[in-house]
């Protein structure tokens, strides 16, 4: 390089000048005030791309980039007046037409009376430096994750947007504030110890492990969030990272799944009930056949007999045949209606059917005072199911019918197979309870949609499927005489 302005150096020997400028990092460009370099260092070859020998006496507006020619005659022209430019981010053209970003420091050089001959300008290539921030600032306002930079006092350095949408906080309101701000007691009070602890001891409680903690909102409402935090020395300077994920969504799904999870068990014990209930049919029909038996036997002894007393005592037994037919008849039903489906279809009576089902679906019910009326159309086609599946779907419908009217004045059951204009059976159940409530009406035949405390909302949408797998369509309107009517129709045999 070429050392014009020596004296300007002040009493260092001009060699041992000229070896600093050399091994500087930044470019160090000497220049008149007409703007032609007389000076350019191996920095000022490498950043910019052009040989000491292709720029000592060129214009240093070679450099100029596109859109800011005018720029260096004002430089100068500050120089011109004494000034000095520092740290000046601009754009300058390295010699292969590349644009490049610099910060410049340029300074008047004097001679020894004083005057102002020329202009030092220190740049630095700033180029990756900034593309890094601008990528790791782009990083950080785009992940779901926020960022909290905090210094080794607690006190916020950095809030990036997700931080403020999670914490309900904008930037300013936090920077410069203590972090403890963002969280609630007792954490609030002890974070500065926490800190002083780690800056005392170094022992690591958190830094690089990640844990849950809880969050406080600007509203005041706390919030689970997963905090992972870094160290940095940035500038001699102790920095604390930490990146904060909102756990509350995830938390609302991990409820939910346990809820369905009790559901599910809950469907499973229907289950075990279920083959409970087959057992003990079994069981019972045992003792019932030797009942019968006896009954018979009792009955043949007593015809033999004579006397009032004899007659009445056969009365008697007449009637508790029939009761005990009717119990094997419950229990024939229940095995039926439990029995593992096999998804059988064959040619059926609705008729029939509907009487089976309703014995079911009644069993218990016939003493809470609700009139139960059973309309069947006479020559109804017969239609093709699974017997046990539509026995399912009706003696449903007629359990929800009879538990909507438990606090109704007036409880009236009908449940009616009809011809419908199509020519297809129709099947309803109506009832004379509350109706639907409108907070489930739409959704009325989604699974796990109930309003009843320990319903499981699952019967409705099993019938549906039922229904659709029998080529019908179930849905439910209101009732003109108040209440729900429940319809589904059948495709008859063709
Ligand atoms: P669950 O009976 O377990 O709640 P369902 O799927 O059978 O499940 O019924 C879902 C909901 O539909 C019930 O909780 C009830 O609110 C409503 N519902 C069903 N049948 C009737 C009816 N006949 N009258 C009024 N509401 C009914």
């Amino acid at each position: 390089m070429t050392v014009t302005e020596a004296a300007d150096f002040g009493k260092l020997p001009a060699n041992f000048l000229a070896a600093i400028v050399e091994s500087s990092e930044d470019a160090i460009v000497g220049k008149t005030l007409d703007g032609i370099v007389t000076s350019w260092n191996r920095a000022a070859e490498l950043i910019f791309g052009y040989s000491e020998a292709e720029m000592i006496g060129r214009p240093i507006s070679v450099l100029a980039a596109p859109g800011a020619v005018d720029e260096m005659p004002r430089i100068l022209e500050a120089i011109r007046r004494g000034e000095r430019i520092a740290h000046y981010v601009t754009e300058r053209r390295r010699k292969d037409g590349r644009i490049i970003l610099v910060a410049l420091t340029v300074s008047p050089i004097r001679d020894e009376q004083g005057h102002i001959i020329g202009a030092s300008k220190i740049a630095r290539d700033i180029t990756d430096v900034t593309r890094t921030t601008a990528l790791l600032r782009s990083v950080s306002e785009t992940i779901p994750d926020g960022m909290v930079v905090i210094d080794d006092r607690g006190i916020v350095q950095s809030f990036s947007a997700a931080a403020e949408r999670m914490f309900g906080y904008a930037a300013e309101e936090v920077l410069g504030h203590n972090v403890s701000l963002l969280m609630p007691s007792p954490y609030r009070e002890n974070h500065d110890s926490y800190i002083a602890h780690y800056l005392a001891t170094g022992e690591r409680r958190i830094i690089g492990l990640g844990r849950v903690v809880t969050g406080r909102r600007k509203d005041g409402s706390v919030f689970p969030l997963e905090l992972s935090v870094g160290e940095a020395i940035l500038e001699g300077r102790r920095l604390f990272t930490g990146f904060v994920r909102d756990l509350t969504e995830r938390q609302q799904t991990l409820q939910r799944l346990h809820e369905l999870q009790a559901e599910l068990s809950h469907v499973s014990r229907l289950t075990e009930m279920g083959q409970m209930a087959s057992a003990l049919a079994h069981e019972l029909n045992q003792p019932l056949t030797a009942a019968t038996n006896y009954l018979e036997l009792g009955r043949r002894l007593l015809a033999r007999a004579a006397g009032d007393p004899a007659k009445r005592a056969a009365n008697i037994l007449e009637d508790v045949a029939v009761q005990v037919a009717r119990a094997a008849e419950i229990i024939r039903g229940l095995r039926d209606f439990v029995r593992k489906d096999n998804g059988e279809r064959q040619t059926l009576s609705i008729g029939q059917l509907l009487e089976d089902a309703s014995a079911l679906a009644l069993i218990g019910v016939r003493d809470s005072g609700v009139s139960v009326r059973l309309e069947i159309a006479p020559e109804l086609p017969q239609v093709v199911a699974d017997r046990i599946q539509l026995q399912q779907v009706i003696v449903n419908l007629m359990r929800n019918a009879v538990e909507a009217m438990e606090r109704s004045e007036r409880r009236a059951l009908r449940v009616s197979a009809l011809h419908d204009s199509a020519g297809a059976v129709e099947i309803s159940v109506a009832d004379t309870g509350p109706g639907i409530a409108p907070e489930i009406a739409e959704r009325l035949f989604q699974p796990f949609v109930t309003s009843k405390p320990h319903g499981m909302g699952v019967g409705l949408s099993i019938c549906r499927a039922i229904v659709e797998a029998h080529g019908g369509a179930l849905s439910a309107e209101a009732n003109p005489e108040g209440g729900t009517i429940f319809r589904f129709s059948l495709p008859p045999i063709r």
